[in-house]
């Protein structure tokens, strides 16, 4: 059996093999620069659970914003029609 080499491995998502991480190939699969957008998504999904608790609070927010814009528009509207009507 090999003893694993010192240089950086990783495992790559499309075919589950070891590969080197300087590889921008996985040599067995041809699939590109995997390891590295394995990582990423990971990172990425980790912060989109952050994102998301931040989302719906936003989201919250955003529905009151866009009530309070609903009667802006309709006082608008009003201004409008009654400016209209003066003319
Ligand atoms: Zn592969």
């Amino acid at each position: 059996m090999e003893m694993p080499k010192m240089t950086a491995v990783c495992v790559c998502g499309g075919c589950g093999r070891t590969i080197e991480k300087d590889y921008v190939f996985c040599p067995w699969c041809g699939r590109s620069r995997v390891t590295d957008e394995d990582c990423e998504e990971a990172i990425e999904s980790a912060f989109e659970c952050i994102e998301e608790k931040q989302y719906e609070k936003y989201f919250a927010r955003l529905e009151k914003m866009e009530e309070k814009l609903n009667d802006l528009e309709k006082d608008l509207n009003v201004l409008a029609l009654s400016s209209e009507m003066h003319k």
